[in-house]
């Protein structure tokens, strides 16, 4: 039959996550898609698709492909430098001076390269990417990242107070950019790649420049993500600011880009409180959690255990370069530990986090925000990461779920055998 010629399956030992408490692990089974739309796994082949064709990967780990919320990809050139101070330091002494560096197009196009390349052969599929200021620079990292093949959002970063001379720009001239943005987008015709409204956070933008933002949002219709009580400082300074705001959160939904008519993600959420939560909660806010950055930059630990139970939109974000790395492998096994700390030393109420429960927010919670990404359940997209495990030896017998656990703490793009994004095989 003609139409079968469109289905295809792939065979070997898959996990999923359906719901944060347990793994759906079929061992030997296969992975039924058509295009970009998984049919189901199953441990026979039904009879229905028993003439399909079958790439067979043995005995590797056939898992969804991971979701980065939060990534700076202009930061990416001083990974794992200057991790010895505080945020707004570490934004004086090491960002504000290199993202300045993207001005020059030469420069951006030397250093995105070596960003999109590794991306790309890890095991993320989707990325909420911060680009900089600079319109020209951060349409080369689109046209890039549309050519790996990832599925990702991209945003020109909005600031017009509280930086440098040399970054910052004028009020109108950051909306008049932006918009002028979306129209070089809407002429590149972009399959892949989609524009993401990046208001730097709070201190960066004047009021006057958030209003004109939420002109452009909705006139474009885009996603929004900033950066949310990430660090004690920063939200007394973010109180200073807007006085008539009753929490951070509520500074960004004054103006309409918190949530609610717009899709939306915020990095951190470390000290969020119960007002703040309830409103990410009623407005659907995604949370892009970021350990490790957490951890190097001194923030504090995100009540993850409290997110999961209040039912709140969660995922992990790798938050290069407040992370050393773009690999969410890493970034599941820091905010496991990341919560032991918390529970030990914080709040022992909150328990600490499972493997399966970091591995859910890799890929169904952040995948969410993608829309029916990051699982295997049938009408989810086919994003696939084929995992060798073959070079961390064993002499025992291990579980497939043992194997993924190593996985977490030990894996990096060296066992990323193969990977489909939305349907396409991209090695
Ligand atoms: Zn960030």
């Amino acid at each position: 039959m003609a139409e079968k010629d469109f289905i295809f399956g792939l065979k070997g030992n898959i996990v999923y996550s359906k719901t944060t408490e347990q793994l759906e692990i079929c061992e030997n089974g296969y992975l039924v898609y058509e295009g970009n739309e998984i049919k189901g796994v199953y441990s026979e082949l039904p009879q229905e698709y028993k003439d399909i064709s079958v790439e067979d990967y043995g005995d590797r780990l056939i898992i969804p492909g991971l979701a980065d919320l939060h990534i700076h990809a202009p930061q990416y050139t001083y990974r794992g430098l200057g991790m010895d101070m505080e945020l707004l330091e570490w934004l004086e002494t090491n960002t504000f001076p290199e993202e300045a560096k993207y001005k020059d197009l030469e420069y951006a196009k030397k250093a995105y390269k070596i960003f999109v390349d590794n991306l790309q052969k890890g095991a993320t599929t989707r990325a909420c990417i911060f680009a900089t200021v600079h319109r020209k620079a951060t349409l080369h990292l689109m046209d890039l990242l549309e050519i790996s093949g990832l599925r990702t959002m991209v945003g020109k970063v909005n600031m017009d107070r509280n930086c440098p001379d040399y970054l910052r720009e004028g009020t109108q001239e950051s909306a008049d950019e932006t918009i002028e943005w979306m129209k070089d987008i809407q002429h590149n015709k972009y399959k892949k790649t989609q524009a993401i409204l990046t208001p730097r956070f709070i201190p960066s933008c004047t009021d006057e420049l958030m209003e004109m933002l939420k002109m452009v949002q909705m006139r474009y219709q885009m996603p929004v993500q900033s950066h949310l009580s990430e660090n004690f400082s920063e939200i007394a300074w973010v109180q200073e600011l807007c006085p008539e705001s009753e929490f951070y959160g509520d500074a960004y939904d004054r103006f309409g880009l918190f949530g609610a008519d717009s899709r939306t993600v915020m990095a951190h959420c470390v000290h969020s409180d119960e007002r703040e939560r309830a409103r990410m909660k009623e407005n659907g806010v995604f949370i892009a959690h970021c350990p490790e950055s957490n951890m190097n930059l001194a923030s504090g630990v995100a009540p993850v255990r409290t997110f999961l139970e209040e039912g709140l939109h969660i995922g992990l974000g790798s938050d290069v370069a407040g992370g050393a790395t773009e690999n969410l492998f890493t970034a599941m096994a820091h905010a496991i530990q990341a919560s032991k700390l918390r529970w030990r030393l914080q709040d022992d109420s909150l328990k600490p986090l499972t493997a399966p429960e970091a591995f859910y927010m890799a890929t169904k919670g952040g995948g969410e925000f993608f829309g029916k990404v990051g699982s295997f359940e049938a009408g989810y997209e086919m994003d696939v990461v084929v995992l060798d495990d073959s070079r961390l030896e064993h002499p025992q017998d291990m579980t497939v779920q043992q194997r993924l656990e190593r996985m977490i703490y030990f894996s990096d793009d060296r066992e990323v055998y193969a990977k489909y994004v939305a349907g396409e095989k991209l090695f």
